[in-house]
């Protein structure tokens, strides 16, 4: 509809201009005023505000989503009894309910840099220590995933510690330490790989170190002997598009094997 009127109005200017040649010069300063108009409008539209944008997200979400599906969201008024807790990323490109469609209530999440578990400390990593306990005892969720990403740049943190483990972070270093033992393992195992390389084999393991510090939580260690909870590591290539699944290798963290 629009187009039409556009093609309408630009073939009858034409028209006119074609046959009062005299009418060129106004109509050619007319234009170059609507464009510096338009481009006005749109210098302004793309001036980005964070206010607006999150009231037009929630809207968005409530048309669509929520005031769609009463049903679900009854049921989720009344509680929650989510199958899986996952560990993800922080990165803004790996969101695990966009990557996997999880709906609201499916999904138990845990995000940090570099998706990592720390192993069982009650005062150094309380925070993600709660978040395993809530999730493994009250919710008694059923899977755990850890998701590692492609290009993770914690995971690049880690790698680029130097040797004589010096800081230049409050916390960043500190806490992908975490998973040190993966950087240990990809540079004995990987010399030959670039830099680039390496990083992408330490993504993957460090989530193996992070499903044998799972088992470093009694309550976790317990429910995967007596097949009630069952642990996954995967990895999302965001360059690639594809998605990989393994299961706990007790091999690769022997001291912790059950
Ligand atoms: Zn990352």
């Amino acid at each position: 509809m629009a187009e039409a009127s556009y093609e309408e109005a630009i073939a009858g200017l034409k028209k006119l201009l074609s046959e009062k040649a005299e009418f060129q010069e106004t109509a050619a300063a007319k234009i170059r005023q609507i464009t510096a108009e338009l481009v006005a409008i749109t210098a302004g539209s793309t001036h980005f505000d964070p206010v607006d944008r999150i009231r037009t997200g929630f809207t968005h979400f409530k048309k669509s989503k929520f005031e769609t599906d009463p049903e679900l969201y009854g049921q989720l008024a009344k509680g929650q009894s989510p199958k899986f807790l996952v560990f993800a990323c922080s990165d803004s490109r790996v969101c695990p309910s966009h990557i996997l469609n999880f709906q609201p209530g499916e999904a138990f999440v845990v995000r940090n840099i570099a998706n990592m578990v720390p192993p069982f400390d009650k005062t150094k990593y309380s925070g993600v220590g709660a978040a395993i306990e809530y999730a493994v005892l009250h919710l008694k969720v059923e899977n755990i995933v850890v998701i590692s990403h492609s290009c993770c740049g914690g995971i690049k943190g880690l790698m680029s510690i130097p040797e004589d483990g010096t800081n230049s972070s409050d916390f960043i270093e500190n806490w992908v330490k975490i998973c040190t033992r993966a950087k240990t393992k990809t540079q004995s195992n990987c010399k030959d790989l670039s830099f680039e390389e390496k990083c992408t084999n330490c993504e993957r393991e460090a989530v193996n170190v992070s499903l044998g510090n799972l088992l470093s939580y009694p309550f976790v260690r317990e429910s995967v002997v007596n097949n009630q909870l069952f642990v996954r590591g995967a990895h999302y290539d965001f360059v690639s598009g594809a998605f990989e699944l393994w299961n706990l290798d007790f091999k690769l963290t022997p001291s912790l094997a059950v």
